[in-house]
């Protein structure tokens, strides 16, 4: 493998496998640095208000866990996850429709660890994902390791439309390309702030069945609603073709490392395998403690917090982009952390980002969320963690700075 970009200083470049050669670090991680400065408002990254978990509530998990269940939470465990926490699953997973059995769960160590075992089973080098336009960071990053050709299928308010997804299809057939997986994410999607609509859930549904293609439905952020509840899961309709990724991430904290994957049978035995060669088994630790924070705290009282604050932190980037850019074209999210905006024409996010950071004020420019560097008249707006007035405030140096930019 040559180096991408003249010389390399890795003395070891020409050692990599060609599938390392999709590793890159993304081009504005060394903006974040300074990003992540105090006087900066990020509205950049997607990090769940933690803070918002009262810290005697922790206290009395973590030391029921060491008092009662010490050596088990420091031993090796089961590859598929902990009997317990996986009918907890099952449990949590009821309030968005899907009926499961506790066997039909993997543990994994986040839902990013369950993305990366699916493209490891799937993905040849070439083979085609259909992914929304745009799509999550972290899923482009694993399907670009696994050399994926990723397609992206236009979306409007109600999420992916199903007739550009036919066309997609018919497109990548044509061209004698397996298409290996649908990679969705249904509810307050991230980046894009849409949820995909009952209706066309199961157009989308019926479609994949019909062209026999598996649909991996990601949904950390399904209980985290605001107006109403989000329709019933893809995974819903029953389990036929369907992977289902879910995450404790945002309904307790990302710091734990705890996911799952709900996927038809023969798949999951595969998943089981594939995360015993990559883990042996997901944290004993953090497993025994999530499990005893959803058998034990009020942990439905604290995700209507959490909704809460969310809700409020939405209303505040909204109002304040009503008022500070009453033109702008953006997603109003009804739940989740994001909200995608459009610039007008001729203005490009990642030439822009320095001037916000000088401004103090950041946000993910919309070409991260492509894997054909579409999106450079696109941004995310992450509204999860600063305060709202700190948004407020955000949006008014932001609005500074697009102001400025049309006028140059
Ligand atoms: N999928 C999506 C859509 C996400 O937004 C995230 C987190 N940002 C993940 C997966 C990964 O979450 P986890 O912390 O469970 O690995």
């Amino acid at each position: 493998m040559t180096p991408a970009h003249g010389i390399s200083l890795d003395p070891w470049f020409d050692h990599y496998a060609d599938r390392s050669s999709g590793l890159s670090a993304s081009e504005v991680r060394s903006l974040f640095a300074v990003a992540s400065r105090p006087e900066v408002v990020s509205l950049a990254g997607g990090m769940p208000y933690v803070r918002a978990i009262p810290d005697e509530m922790m206290k009395q998990t973590l030391n029921r866990v060491i008092d009662e269940r010490g050596a088990e939470a420091l031993q090796y465990g089961s590859g598929q996850g902990h009997p317990e926490l996986r009918e907890q699953i099952v449990d949590i997973m009821a309030l968005e429709g899907i009926s499961a059995r506790p066997d039909d769960v993997v543990v994994t160590t986040g839902s990013q660890h369950g993305l990366d075992l699916i493209a490891r089973l799937f993905i040849n080098p070439g083979d085609v994902v259909i992914a929304e336009a745009p799509s999550y960071v972290g899923a482009m990053g694993v399907f670009r390791s696994y050399e994926a050709d990723v397609r992206h299928v236009e979306m409007d308010a109600d999420g992916i439309i199903p007739e550009a997804l036919s066309e997609a299809i018919s497109q990548a057939r044509s061209e004698g390309k397996p298409i290996k997986m649908i990679y969705l994410i249904p509810n307050f999607h991230n980046p894009a702030g849409v949820t995909l609509s009952a209706s066309r859930r199961l157009e989308v549904l019926d479609i994949a069945q019909q062209e026999n293609i598996l649909v991996v439905e990601d949904n950390p952020y399904g209980l985290l609603w605001f107006d109403q509840p989000a329709p019933p899961a893809m995974r819903a309709a029953g389990d036929h073709g369907v992977i289902y990724l879910g995450s404790f991430s945002k309904t307790f904290g990302p710091g734990l490392r705890v996911g799952w994957v709900v996927a038809p049978h023969g798949i999951r035995e595969k998943l089981v395998l594939a995360s015993e060669a990559a883990v042996l088994s997901p944290s004993s630790f953090s497993q025994l403690v999530v499990a005893d924070y959803f058998q034990r705290s009020d942990w439905k009282g604290q995700i209507d917090t959490f909704r809460g604050i969310y809700q409020e932190r939405r209303d505040a980037m909204v109002k304040a982009l009503a008022h500070e850019l009453p033109t702008i074209e953006h997603t109003k999210p009804s739940g989740g952390f994001y909200l995608w905006l459009t610039l007008p024409d001729g203005l490009n996010s990642k030439e822009m980002l320095p001037r916000a950071v000088t401004e103090l004020v950041a946000y993910t420019p919309g070409t991260a969320f492509f894997a054909d560097h579409r999106g450079t008249q696109n941004m995310r707006l992450a509204f999860c963690y600063p305060t709202p007035e700190d948004i407020t405030e955000g949006i008014s140096r932001l609005a500074k700075v697009i102001r400025e930019e049309i006028e140059l």
